[in-house]
């Protein structure tokens, strides 16, 4: 799950990591309220959307006034802000971080990401902050600095002491930088973050180490014990299909091309996925309905698949195991007599109560084509959809 600046830097804060002061605007009002309270001259009016870049689309504004403070938050409310990381359809700015501007004297990078191939708790810190880290070791790895760190022991002072003098922390500032290091791996820590990344971390010209910016993701899978990350969540940020799956326990990833797929297991639905494209089909999503799935789970999955005004035909690919398939049957039945079928559907069933369901499909009357194995599925789905689409080969 992905968080807002704002919120993040809440967070930090209740850690000790060194934030500028603010506060967050859903109105004009409230931004100008916001620049009120706030002391420096210069006051910094952000736009927040669960996506970075927005300082190069202009997402960013400096305010010398809190005329100006009005005028950026008339400007930036609304708009649809498009950044390397939004995507074409951009995103639309609703709410305003408006925070004391910051004399910077340095920027740095400063990252916490879990390295896989390591199964450790890495930071990553360069001397190149404000910049994407991804340029920066593209083009000069060698101002990339790792440190590894130990499960059992967390990060340890001395690791962060070498992070900060690897990357040119002025001497006088390492306590602190050391400091803030230590508070954002204990929040990454507890809070079964994903990634913790402060670009820029700034050095200020009278002396702070503060967080400008705040990018935190946590793992959906430990949230049931972080419920005040939770209580972050800005479902407007989210796709509707996705929130609509999440209240079934449904594992659905909204994709590009036009063939839905319903199927039981993650592994079984990427299988499902690749035999589609080697027939050069395109999945419209990766959809896991899980092991026990309940007739109302498959039939809200079934409805999720039909909403999407791209997919053309269906495929359903279940192996009953602890999933039965008269219980898929039942739910594909029971979603197509309240909303219909409008497109092609392939059902693919194997595994326990296996007759059973074929049974049920069958007395349904609906316009189903039965298939053998995962390639005959595949193939059919493919070729009916191209004949839907006017017998276009591919
Ligand atoms: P991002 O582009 O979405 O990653 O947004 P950031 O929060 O990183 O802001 C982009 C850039 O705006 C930063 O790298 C800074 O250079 C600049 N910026 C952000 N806040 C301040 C501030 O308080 N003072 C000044 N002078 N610049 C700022
Ligand atoms: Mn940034």
């Amino acid at each position: 799950m992905n968080i807002h600046e704002y919120q993040g830097k809440q967070l930090l804060k209740r850690y000790g990591v060194a934030v500028p002061h603010g506060y967050v605007a859903f109105t004009e009002d409230q931004a100008v309220e916001a620049a009120e309270k706030i002391q420096t001259d210069i006051k910094v009016v952000k736009a927040q959307i669960h996506a970075g870049g927005r300082g190069k689309a202009g997402g960013v504004k400096i305010a010398r006034s809190n005329e100006e403070v009005r005028a950026y938050a008339d400007e930036l409310l609304g708009k649809v802000l498009v950044t390397h990381q939004t995507g074409p359809a951009g995103k639309e700015v609703k709410r305003l971080l408006i925070e004391e501007g910051s004399d910077i004297d340095k920027e740095y990078y400063l990252g916490i990401v879990l390295d896989r191939s390591s199964s450790r708790v890495t930071v990553i810190a360069s001397s190149e902050g404000g910049m994407e880290i991804e340029q920066v070791a593209e083009e000069t790895p060698d101002k990339i600095y790792r440190e590894s760190v130990d499960p059992l022991v967390g990060l340890a002072p001395f690791q962060a002491r070498r992070i900060a003098f690897s990357i040119g922390i002025p001497k006088k500032l390492v306590n602190k930088a050391v400091k803030f290091m230590l508070g954002l791996y204990q929040v990454f820590v507890e809070k079964d973050c994903s990634i913790a990344e402060i670009n820029p971390l700034v050095v200020t010209k009278s002396g702070d180490v503060l967080a400008l910016d705040a990018k935190l993701n946590f793992d959906d899978n430990g949230l049931y014990r972080n419920k005040d990350i939770l209580d972050f969540r800005d479902l407007d940020e989210e796709d509707e299909k996705e929130i609509e799956a999440s209240k079934y326990g449904l594992n659905y990833i909204a994709l590009e091309g036009n063939i839905g797929c319903m199927v039981n297991g993650a592994g079984l639905a990427m299988a499902t996925m690749d035999i589609i494209k080697s027939f050069h089909g395109e999945p419209a999503n990766f959809l896991d309905v899980g092991g026990g799935a309940s007739k109302e789970k498959v039939e809200a999955a079934f409805r999720l698949i039909m909403s999407d005004q791209h997919v053309k035909g269906i495929l359903v690919n279940i192996f009953g195991g602890i999933m039965k398939c008269d219980v898929i049957a039942e739910g594909i039945v029971a979603a197509t007599e309240k909303i219909g079928l409008t497109v092609p559907l392939v059902v693919r069933l194997e595994g326990t109560n296996v007759d059973l369901g074929k049974e049920i499909l069958r007395r349904s009357g609906l316009n189903i084509t039965p298939a053998q194995t995962m390639a005959d599925a595949a193939e059919k789905i493919v070729s009916l959809v191209d004949q839907a689409a006017g017998g276009v080969a591919k």
